[in-house]
């Protein structure tokens, strides 16, 4: 059997308000991504990466083009086939947006609301697993606002995780961290997805941790550039 695509996008174009504010943004852009793989894509700022990603997660509608995410295409989907798609998938943001109302536990268990399957004692028990992976299980009734900025970004990560979707997206996920909490950071994610089997795709402009990827795509002006083979270390 030939290896899954998790993201077949071909021909896609995206363009920002009308009139003299229209803004073309993304031109022709085709990309795969295989089960399993981990892809970081690069490129400057304002070349178009995060708008790619929120077309992916399903955040934003398609205008023209295809965009099928685990099957689905999302150019013309309706509101619930969307739900459905995002439902799949985890998503890490440069700014955390944790809940600050909600302890480090509730944070990561609202993940599972979905999976009624799972009953209270079980999402507990799956809760606290994970946040002991990301190292903070010591950390379960605190709240965000006493954690650092490294703690935090680890908390999404869990909470991204934790319902174990098949695709996470990664926005500039280490932005925010020095250098040893970054790297730190894509090495659980990488471990994480490894033992789930996720596929990740993950912009970054850290230069540092590109060695976790099995591929990287590079953005330049709302075009992607064809797949470069990873480079020798
Ligand atoms: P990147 O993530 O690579 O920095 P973005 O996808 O955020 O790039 O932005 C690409 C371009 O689209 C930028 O020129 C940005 O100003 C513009 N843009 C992004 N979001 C919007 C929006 N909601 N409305 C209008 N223009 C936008
Ligand atoms: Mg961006």
């Amino acid at each position: 059997m030939p290896p899954r695509q998790v993201v077949n996008i071909n021909h896609l174009n995206h363009v920002f308000g009308k009139g003299e504010l229209r803004k073309p943004v993304l031109f022709d852009v085709d990309l795969n991504i295989y089960a399993g793989e981990i892809v970081i894509m690069t490129g400057p700022s304002g070349s178009g990466k995060t708008t790619l990603l929120t077309l992916i997660g399903g955040l934003r509608s398609v205008q023209s083009g295809s965009v099928k995410i685990l099957g689905q295409e999302l150019y013309g989907a309706s509101k619930a086939e969307l739900v459905q798609v995002r439902n799949q998938i985890g998503f890490i943001f440069q700014s955390h947006n944790l809940l600050s109302c909600l302890t480090v536990e509730q944070n990561v268990r609202m993940s599972l609301r979905l999976h009624r399957d799972i009953d209270f004692d079980r999402r507990t028990q799956i809760t606290t697993h994970i946040l002991e992976e990301v190292g903070l299980g010591d950390r379960l009734n605190f709240y965000p606002d006493s954690l650092s900025g490294g703690q935090q970004q680890r908390v999404a990560i869990a909470r991204a995780l934790v319902s174990k979707p098949q695709l996470v997206l990664a926005d500039e996920p280490t932005a925010a961290l020095d250098s040893k909490s970054g790297r730190n950071i894509v090495e659980i994610m990488q471990q994480l997805a490894k033992e789930q089997g996720c596929t990740i795709l993950l912009v970054t402009h850290d230069n540092r941790i590109l060695d976790i990827a099995d591929r990287i795509v590079h953005m330049e002006d709302g075009r992607l550039a064809k797949d470069m083979a990873l480079v020798d270390h």
